[in-house]
């Protein structure tokens, strides 16, 4: 089987750790975004410090767009307070028709376009799937010190093979924010490489 289909063009160690200055200035124009464990813990509602991030995305000329498998309910509640942010909700990760429906509503093609998420079996296999852009970011986890299950293992697997394969095309090479990334590094270092 060929894991390049799971492979994110990048990855990041949390959603405040990415240069989107940078991804504006390469040409994209609009994200694709996940929410549970990506943004937040899953279930919880939206903090100010998400709120504050995906404001200053917009200010930058990016639009945001929450996809989610899961239902209206919940991605209002995670809205609450940035009632204008359009979604697709119960998106059905990774098959396509939510990503595309995704793009129609922000008026965008899939080259302009990125997708970022916690899961390579939903979020960045759905993206390949539809040849747009990802950035896997590492999954949100209320407890750092318990166990991890076997899907989780799977894909620090995917990773590290990904990690090793330079001929994978990294589109999106070096859009970690620098600053952030040193504050994150022990974190990646002892729970991805
Ligand atoms: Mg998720």
């Amino acid at each position: 089987m060929c894991l390049s289909r799971f492979y994110p063009d990048e990855y990041a160690p949390s959603v405040f750790a990415i240069d989107y200055q940078k991804l504006f200035d390469l040409g994209y124009r609009g994200l694709l975004f996940d929410i549970d464990n990506t943004l937040v813990h899953h279930g919880d509602d939206g903090t100010p410090e998400t709120d504050a991030l995906l404001r200053r995305i917009e200010s930058i000329g990016l639009r945001v767009l929450m996809l989610s498998n899961n239902d209206d309910a919940r991605i209002r509640r995670f809205l609450k307070n940035l009632p204008g942010v359009p979604f697709v909700s119960m998106a059905g990760k990774p098959k396509k028709q939510g990503y595309l429906k995704a793009l129609e509503v922000l008026g965008i093609d899939r080259a302009q376009a990125v997708v970022i998420g916690d899961q390579v079996f939903t979020d960045i296999f759905g993206a390949n799937r539809c040849n747009i852009a990802g950035i896997l970011v590492r999954f949100i986890h209320p407890d750092p010190a318990a166990p991890i299950g076997k899907r989780r293992r799977a894909e620090q697997l995917v990773l590290r093979l990904w990690q090793k394969n330079e001929r994978k095309h990294r589109r999106l090479h070096a859009v970690r924010n620098e600053g952030e990334t040193k504050a994150h590094e022990a974190d990646e270092t002892e729970t991805v490489l």
